[in-house]
């Protein structure tokens, strides 16, 4: 896929939730793709410039290998999401991201902005943060009934305190925080990705946000820097020793 083509593509996450890529740097329009970006970055330490392609590959990796991590600050990716409250609560940690968020003061909430899960996943025993495992059968359908009706009383109230003049910024006390969908725009360098998404796409990363770090590496980081992640799974996700 071109890098054209990645600007504005939206992938979906999650029941009711997605990303799409807002703007890269560099730019597509720039001809200069983000890999090369990365390599001319690190060559401006010897006043030196591209030298071709296996040579250009080559010093990237020498860079992912040595944790010579400022060139790849150079490629800057601008997302949208949308996403539960459960899954923003994890993601702004990071804190070399930039942020901007949808306002539940100035945006009403709609009755379908909930997250509901696909499936039950039951406590892991040896792991006190972790879950293991998933409830099937009845049980499993209870509980989605269970959680649906709840949204629905929440969203119930939140309307009636609208109703009754009660600001937005109030209103929202009535609806069930962590499963409630906001959309937010988010910016970081391909440094700082790697970073989150070496925590985030892991085994002990919690599933609701698991699945997007694992959508950002698919299907935007891998396609915008192919000799990048290349290096990013030799040296940082899978490294031999
Ligand atoms: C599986 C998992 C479980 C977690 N459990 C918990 C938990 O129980 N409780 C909890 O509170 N958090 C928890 N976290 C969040 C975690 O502690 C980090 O806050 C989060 O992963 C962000 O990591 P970071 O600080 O490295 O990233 P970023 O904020 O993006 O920072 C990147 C790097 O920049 C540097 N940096 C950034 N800001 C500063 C600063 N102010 N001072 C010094 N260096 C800085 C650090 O080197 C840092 O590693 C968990 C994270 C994971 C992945």
């Amino acid at each position: 896929m071109s890098e054209h083509a990645l600007i504005g593509r939206r992938v979906n996450v999650l029941d009711k939730g997605w990303i799409e890529l807002v703007d890269l740097m560099p730019h597509p329009d720039a001809g200069v793709s983000g890999d090369l970006a990365i390599v001319n970055a690190a060559r401006v330490s010897f006043l030196g410039e591209s030298k071709g392609g296996e040579r250009d590959k080559a010093l990237l990796f020498y860079l992912m290998r040595h944790r010579h991590t400022s060139p790849f600050e150079m490629v800057e990716f601008k997302f949208r999401v949308r996403a539960p409250l459960v899954t923003w609560w994890q993601w702004v940690r990071h804190r070399t991201w930039s942020f901007n968020a949808q306002s539940g003061r100035y945006t009403p909430f709609k009755e379908e902005d909930f997250y509901v899960p696909e499936v039950w996943r039951r406590q892991a025993e040896d792991n006190k943060q972790a879950s293991a495992g998933e409830l099937t059968g009845p049980e499993g359908e209870v509980l989605s009934r269970d959680l649906v009706a709840f949204y629905a009383e929440g969203y119930r109230l939140y309307e009636k305190a609208l109703q009754m003049g009660v600001a937005r910024e109030m209103a929202r006390l009535f609806l069930p925080g962590f499963a409630v969908y906001y959309t937010w725009v988010a910016k970081v360098d391909a440094h700082n990705l790697m970073h989150f998404l070496h925590l985030r796409m892991a085994d002990d990363a919690q599933y609701e946000i698991r699945v997007y770090a694992r959508a950002i590496y698919e299907h935007f980081f891998k396609p915008a820097l192919p000799w990048t992640a290349e290096a990013f799974e030799r040296y940082v996700l899978n490294p031999t020793g």
